[in-house]
């Protein structure tokens, strides 16, 4: 008999099972005997986890009276072993494994061949189903499939209580291991407690047993075909990214999307009775249960692949296709997910966000800075964490010291709330120095701005004191949108800005969408077959050719601004035409205005982003026609490093404050002398206090920083000496030290200035 067929004779009979109106214990020990009968066993046993221990709920063979009674502990006996390490056993003679336990209740020391599987639920077991036999014999491979797929659908079958009855419940949570604290890497500091919640919510199988096989089959195949559509377009998916590793786990995702094996593999279990969700899930635990055979990290990534593509597969066929932000958050939510784009992050509401751990995720990828932005605590990097917790786990994120713990005990949580609460005292004394104004120790008025996107963004200038919003990213509007925002909207959305700011200044950027700003309503063909995209078609170039887009929002910024100062920033000039063409669009738009006797903004100030690092080397060119010049340094470190600024692997790589890029940022300021142009950083490098401290160092004076850094950053100022950090960093500069970062760590902490 094939393993489809003996399995299908096992399912056969337990659907009778199920369809009979009998209470739960009796269909358990019905269940028992079938599996027992089919496989030729004089034993069939089903432990369960219950309050920590394997509980022997129902057996054909061994001695009824150990119903209920025989308890086995996690990694006890042959039973435990199975449970602990989700491990299949096939034993011809039981007593030679060294795991083997005798309980003399159970009356079993007459069988000799053993076979164990364990239930598994949601990736954790929950209990084991083994057969024996008196004679000396190893089951056959088709046996041990059949004894899993059983397995499986027992545990679907308990998960929905159709097999367990309520004195004897179990909690399957149990089954999670307890605390435990992993490393990741603080891309958003700050500290976030709540519950687990999975940005794509698991799929709940609701039905494991098929009635209709063949119908099943279609559901499958139309099912791959999707799976494999997506998968084609997948490179435009803003949650994708694109280039360096997100390229390879596509073509894994491609070759697995074609594999006639996994297909087949499905419709063997189809065969066997499984409904499609069931047997795609089949097949998932059997690949993972291979896996932990096999220790070889490289295989380990791929099957995360698979793992992946296998629940896309059951979200596909199941038509549960929403993520976790539209499907009623829970206030507390620790968000966790491999990878987020930025624009799937925005559609959650900020204020039920208490953090996100994410596998992937670099300080400068553009999720992150809306994460920032959105004030949320991200730790990333770490590795395994779908694995390791559960949907509604507590969390504890500390995206200060880079950890998560998971289900942690009283005293983990009672640490964390003293950590919460000098957080919040720290904060405080940062909240005092709203109205003061930072003057270094020498006098110099240093300009801290804030970082912007969201409407809601503007309040944190009231907030932390900023000296205005030195970068408004306007794509936030674009990519939380369904459809390319109208001009009214962004009119809308700009005024408000203004309005909010009050007296305070503003710089809009234009939109720099595209790179791993993906929208997918701007798609087009020069997008998708874009090698290098954070280096292709993006901002100012995207917006110059799609004239009608920049000639929308200059509209819409000087409606905005009528009677007010305009700020204009042009992102990713990389010429100095591409600076002229783009204000020649503004030109125009305003003597538009003008002509049908629009009020016009009183003045408007036109600047340009250093990020493309051919731009420095004009800048003599370029600086007569600015009025103000803001380094990004996000995009100027991947490009002077040539080093994708998504990549993760690539996220602990270059420093900030290694003499390449301080050297780079030093010429330009230099370069700058003797222009008259508002010359500042707003990349994530000025929030930092040790780089800000780096940059005052070689004389930058305004910096514009996400507000959670505005605190910290007033601070720091107050306690720098301009003559004295300059005199080291030019001292640095010409002779680099082998580490500058440490060098300036002991240049700080022995002037009592606090660098973290
Ligand atoms: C930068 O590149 O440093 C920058 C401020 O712009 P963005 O991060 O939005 O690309
Ligand atoms: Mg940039």
């Amino acid at each position: 008999m094939t393993a489809a067929a003996s399995a299908r004779q096992i399912l056969t009979g337990l659907h009778e099972v199920m369809a009979g109106r009998t209470h739960a214990q009796a269909k358990l020990d019905a269940v028992v005997e079938i599996i027992g009968e089919s496989l030729d066993s004089e034993v069939c046993s089903i432990y369960l986890l219950r309050e920590g221990a394997l509980e022997l709920y129902a057996t054909r063979g061994l001695n009824p009276e150990a119903v209920h009674v025989t308890r086995l502990g996690l990694g006890e006996g042959l039973t435990g072993t199975i449970a602990k390490n989700i491990e299949t056993l096939n034993l011809a003679e039981a007593k030679a494994h060294p795991d083997f336990l005798y309980r003399p209740e159970t009356g079993e020391e007459k069988f000799h061949s053993f076979a164990g599987v364990p239930i598994v639920y949601r990736e954790r077991a929950v209990g084991t189903l083994c057969v024996q036999h008196v004679d000396p014999r190893r089951y056959e491979e088709v046996e041990i499939e059949a004894l899993q797929t059983t397995a499986m659908v027992l545990s679907e079958l308990i998960a929905h209580h159709e097999l367990i009855d309520g004195e004897h419940a179990l909690g399957l949570g149990e089954a999670h291991t307890g605390p435990e604290v992993i490393e990741g890497l603080s891309l958003v500091k700050g500290l976030g407690a709540g519950r687990a919640v999975f940005h794509q919510p698991r799929v709940s199988i609701d039905q494991v047993m098929a009635e209709d096989i063949e119908a099943e089959r279609q559901r499958v195949y139309r099912a791959f075909d999707r799976m494999r559509e997506q998968i084609d377009a997948m490179g435009r998916e803003p949650e994708f990214g694109k280039g360096g590793e997100h390229d390879e786990v596509l073509e894994t995702y491609k070759m697995f999307a074609y594999d006639e094996g996994w297909s087949r593999r499905i419709n063997e279990a189809i065969d066997s009775g499984l409904t499609a969700e069931a047997a795609i899930e089949r097949v998932q635990q059997r690949t993972r249960m291979r896996m932990r055979e096999i220790d070889d990290p490289l295989l380990a990534d791929r099957m995360h692949d698979l793992e992946d593509l296998s629940n896309r597969l059951l979200r596909i066929v199941s038509g549960q296709l929403g993520t976790a932000a539209t499907q009623g958050l829970r206030r507390d939510t620790i968000l966790i997910a491999r990878n987020l784009g930025p624009a799937e992050l925005l559609e959650y509401d900020r204020r039920r966000l208490k953090g996100v751990v994410l596998e992937e995720g670099s300080a400068t990828a553009h999720v992150v800075i809306v994460a920032r932005a959105m004030g949320v605590p991200v730790l990333g990097r770490v590795p395994g964490i779908r694995r390791l917790v559960s949907e509604g786990d507590d969390v504890l994120v500390d995206a200060e010291k880079g950890t998560v713990s998971l289900r942690p005990s009283q005293q983990m949580r009672d640490a964390f709330a003293g950590r919460f609460e000098k957080t919040r005292a720290r904060q405080a004394a940062y909240a005092e120095l709203r109205d003061v104004e930072p003057f270094t120790r020498c006098g110099t008025r240093i300009t801290v701005m804030m970082n912007a996107g969201l409407r809601d963004d503007v309040s944190a200038l009231q907030l932390t004191g900023a000296d205005g919003i030195g970068l408004f990213r306007t794509e936030f509007q674009f990519l939380v949108s369904a459809t390319l925002p109208q001009r009214e909207r962004q009119q809308r959305l700009y005024r408000d800005v203004l309005d909010a700011a009050g007296d305070k200044p503003v710089v809009f950027r234009t939109v720099d969408i595209g790179g791993d700003k993906a929208v997918p309503y701007l798609a087009s063909e020069a997008i998708e077959r874009e090698e290098n995209p954070a280096m292709g078609w993006r901002a100012l170039r995207l917006s110059l050719e799609r004239e009608g887009l920049l000639k929308a929002q200059a509209r819409a910024l000087l409606e905005a601004a009528s009677g007010r100062r305009l700020s204009v920033m042009f992102p990713m000039v990389s010429e100095p035409w591409e600076f002229d063409a783009a204000k020649a669009v503004f030109e125009k738009q305003a003597e538009f205005l003008r002509a049908r006797r629009k009020i016009l903004p009183e003045e408007i100030r036109y600047g340009a982003m250093l990020e493309v690092p051919a731009l420095a080397e004009v800048l003599e060119l370029i600086a007569p026609r600015l009025s103000f010049l803001s380094i990004g340094t996000n995009d100027l470190t991947q490009f002077l490093f040539a080093a994708d600024r998504a990549n993760p692997k690539l996220a602990e790589r270059y420093d900030w404050l290694s003499p390449a890029i301080l050297r780079f940022l030093d010429r330009v300021m230099k370069n700058a002398i003797g222009h008259p142009i508002d010359i500042g950083v707003c990349g994530e490098m000025g929030g930092r206090r040790l780089e800000a401290l780096a940059l005052m160092g070689i004389g930058y004076r305004r910096l514009s920083i996400t507000p959670a850094s505005v605190g910290p950053i007033k601070e720091l100022v107050r306690k720098v000496d301009l003559a004295e950090i300059s005199a080291a960093m030019q001292r640095w500069l010409a002779s680099p030290p082998p580490d500058l970062r440490a060098a300036l760590e002991q240049w700080a902490a022995e002037r009592e200035i606090e660098t973290d």
